[in-house]
């Protein structure tokens, strides 16, 4: 009978109103909470059942909580859940967060409810947004307010919330808070004759949700974590219980604090992430600066082969004093610190005499690829505001020169080959410019990344000591100019006294790459992954692979299957992967792979940081993210660019204070990454729509507003398809 009383009163109930509150907390919620995804990266899943993980409080610490709820007017539930939710967003990243509930579900306004026998409870879905100004006091607040306004609803069956919010099956949560306030002995004890005592009683709940934390308040709190190992293991587990505590802990010191300033981490640990992630103290001096290392090495053996290109061949000797020649010539033309010289040339033997040759004038090169289209070569050479392009004699005549600009012709003999020889003498600081390289820019318009001498030397140092270059070794170079990674490949070869040996304009077939390679004894080879990618590809069909030491992947990301084979087939000692923003000096991180090492995930980890750098994992509100969670990548100490070329506004929104540092800037690098327990970053993607198509970074919102400009385009949305 009393079954039938309450099937009458759920058929009472207005659905539609469970319905329109259901829908409404949907609506804000973006995607499923995915703790155990956050997770992956940390744990090795086992198929071996459940584990359990106890944390307990003290009297002192329990008094504490529950003095703290009572003055906010929450329950101790509502305050374990706010700290829940906050712990969720930390770890997912996800603005909107949830997790499932377990309520009673006995409807108190059906009589002799208490006494029917028969499970009642449901499992449904708290859904909040934790916003980061908001205060502790009001974050708890609204978190007992959902508490209150669900248990209206509490009778909807789950699967229909899960069938409006029509995430194609998948659970809207993967964690469980189960409150249990049933002191079980004591209520045994009750009823029982006198002198009849109720020891241990033990109860075994089993969800099937991969993380469930039962509740249990009797004289102090007590939370039991049982967790399926097939997502999680006991360390996980543990150190997610601290960090759940610490944000308890947090909660409970400070009413008026905002959420965004509460810790994940304790003092210890933060301190200790912080000490990881600081090598600002390595020594990799900042002075000489490369063209002056490299003339270095002209001194000690100026015989030795520099450059070579196609049956051309450069000396140390003759490569420094051409550039020496050349210098006085632009010292002549008004070049100095801070002036810029555009580079507008062929690939040959010259361009790498200009680049020195601006060098060692004190001024600043902006390498242009001639094959990008005429209208924005223009651009670029009006933005960097440029004194001087040098160029060649055929190339002139069809670059798109600003009216008032000024030009060179290096192969024209006459100009500057008549100079001293030996290097002008120029004051230049640790601060002056060295290059300007342009990249994509989302508004429109490509802008000019500002590189200084001294975070450039100390990178070059510190990526020759990480390849072990030594005259010993040739290094193929592949690259466009126009990327800063294809001046690292002539730099720190040029200053350990290796040759390097330069591609001709047109792009190499596998096969051509292969001969050359074999020909000249290359040693070193950086490569887009695409193109790398190919070159393995070919190995794999030719077999015979070059004498190459290392092959450096560069610039994108690089999947596992390109990884694996170029170390099946091209089987060189080390695989690097080069990662690095222009904005901070090349590559801040180098993986220096050795033959057996795993890739690990679907893209190669981009490995450890070089030089005296500094780097970050944060969640959105700069939190500092423990080891394992995806977070965006900050890159600090020295090796950051001066910012972008006359734009203070977006050099200012990238180049941001150091949140934990000493006044220093870092760059927000808009990469996804998660940093290991074993030391290497993993590269799990971008957190805006920048994309590389073939190694070219692109801003789609550049394309999008150029569509836009157009009159009879009103919205503009590009993708990169493959
Ligand atoms: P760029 O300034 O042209 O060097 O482009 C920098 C961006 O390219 C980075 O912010 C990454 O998004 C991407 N990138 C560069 N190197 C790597 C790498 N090794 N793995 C994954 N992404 C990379
Ligand atoms: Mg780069």
């Amino acid at each position: 009978g009393r079954y039938r009383d309450y099937i009458a009163w759920l058929q009472r109930q207005d659905q539609d109103a469970a319905g329109r509150f259901w829908k409404e907390q949907l609506a804000e919620l973006d995607a499923p909470t995915r703790l155990m995804q956050a997770l992956a990266g940390q744990v090795k899943p086992v198929a071996d059942g459940y584990g359990d993980h106890y944390q307990l409080f003290d009297a002192e610490q329990t008094r504490r909580l529950d003095a703290f709820a009572r003055a906010q007017r929450v329950t101790l539930n509502t305050l374990v859940q706010s700290a829940w939710l906050l712990l969720l967003q930390r770890y997912t990243g996800q603005e909107t967060v949830c997790f499932g509930a377990t309520v009673a579900g006995r409807p108190m306004e059906l009589s002799g409810i208490e006494q029917q026998i028969g499970l009642f409870i449901n499992t449904l879905p708290v859904i909040c947004r934790p916003r980061a100004d908001l205060s502790v006091g009001d974050w708890v607040a609204m978190v007992q307010e959902r508490n209150l306004a669900l248990r209206e609803y509490e009778h909807t069956p789950l699967f229909e919330v899960q069938r409006w919010a029509g995430q194609g099956g998948e659970s809207l949560f993967d964690s469980l808070l189960v409150f249990e306030n049933y002191p079980v002995s004591e209520a045994l004890e009750q009823g029982a004759p006198a002198g009849l005592r109720f020891g241990e009683v033990v109860s075994r709940e089993q969800t099937n949700y991969p993380l469930t934390l039962a509740v249990n308040m009797g004289e102090t709190l007590t939370i039991h974590y049982s967790y399926d190992r097939l997502h999680l293991d006991a360390v996980a587990v543990e150190r997610l219980a601290t960090h759940w505590r610490n944000l308890l802990e947090a909660i409970c010191q400070d009413a008026n604090r905002s959420l965004g300033e509460l810790p994940l981490l304790d003092r210890s640990e933060r301190d200790l992430l912080l000490a990881r992630w600081d090598q600002t103290g390595e020594d990799y001096p900042s002075r000489p600066f490369v063209h002056q290392l490299v003339a270095e090495q002209a001194r000690r053996a100026p015989e030795a082969i520099a450059v070579l290109f196609g049956e051309q061949r450069l000396s140390y000797g003759e490569l420094d004093s051409q550039a020496n020649r050349l210098a006085q010539r632009l010292v002549e033309l008004g070049v100095g610190p801070e002036v810029r010289v555009a580079i507008a040339m062929r690939r040959s033997a010259e361009i790498m005499v200009a680049f020195l040759a601006v060098l060692k004038a004190g001024g600043a090169y902006v390498p242009l690829d001639i094959a990008y289209p005429a209208e924005r070569l223009r651009y670029m050479l009006e933005d960097c505001g440029a004194a001087l392009v040098l160029t060649q004699r055929d190339v002139l005549e069809r670059l798109p020169l600003p009216a008032g600009l000024a030009s060179l012709a290096v192969d024209d003999p006459g100009e500057w080959q008549d100079r001293p020889e030996g290097a002008p003498e120029v004051d230049l600081a640790e601060e002056n410019l060295a290059y300007v390289i342009y990249t994509s820019g989302s508004t429109g318009l490509p802008k000019g990344v500002a590189v200084s001498h001294g975070p450039l030397v100390s990178h070059i140092r510190a990526t020759g000591e990480r390849y072990e270059t030594s005259p010993a070794d040739c290094e193929l170079h592949f690259m466009s100019f126009a990327f800063d990674g294809a001046h690292e490949g002539w730099m720190h070869p040029l200053i350990n006294g290796a040759r390097v040996l330069v591609r001709d304009d047109s792009i190499w077939l596998p096969e051509e790459t292969y001969a050359q390679m074999h020909r000249h004894g290359v040693t070193i080879g950086v490569f887009p992954p695409v193109y790398l990618q190919q070159l393995a590809e070919h190995a794999e069909r030719d077999g015979n692979p070059p004498p190459v030491r290392v092959y450096c992947f560069g610039g994108d990301a690089v999947p596992q299957a390109s990884y694996e084979l170029a170390w099946e087939s091209l089987r060189p000692d080390y695989l690097f992967n080069g990662y690095g923003p222009t904005e901070t000096v090349v590559t801040p991180l180098l993986w220096k792979a050795r033959p057996q090492d795993p890739c690990g995930a679907a893209y190669a980890p981009i490995g450890t940081l070089l030089g005296r750098r500094r780097a970050y994992v944060l969640g959105a509100d700069l939190d500092l993210l423990p080891l394992g969670l995806a977070g965006e990548l900050y890159l600090g100490g020295e090796g950051v660019a001066r910012g972008y070329l006359d734009r203070p506004a977006l050099t200012a929104e990238r180049f941001v204070p150091d949140p934990y540092g000493n006044g220093e800037r870092v760059y927000r690098s808009g990469d996804l990454t998660r940093a290991r327990a074993d030391g290497l970053v993993d590269y799990l993607g971008r957190v805006d729509h920048q994309v590389k198509i073939r190694g070219f970074r692109i801003e789609l919102g550049e394309i999008e507003a150029r569509l836009l400009e157009q009159e009879c385009v009103r919205e503009a949305v590009v993708l990169a398809a493959d």
